[in-house]
């Protein structure tokens, strides 16, 4: 079984972790209510799908009782 001859120190470690950071999500404004919506997603707020300029999901506000 291969063996690596010498320990990875905690710099090179750094310098190849240095790469794993995530990127904050790229988000933009609901058309209809203003809410940050991440985009070709549907808003949560309203159900508003802006690429097709129409409701796509129908929330019922009389559901919850
Ligand atoms: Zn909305």
């Amino acid at each position: 079984m291969a063996v690596p001859k010498r320990r990875t120190s905690k710099a090179r470690q750094g310098k190849r972790r240095s790469h794993l950071h995530l990127k904050p999500k790229q988000n933009t404004y609901c058309s209809r209510c203003g809410e940050a919506v991440r985009a070709h997603f549907v808003c949560n707020n309203c159900g508003w799908l802006n690429s097709q300029a129409r409701e796509a999901v129908v929330i019922d506000e009389a559901e919850e009782s």
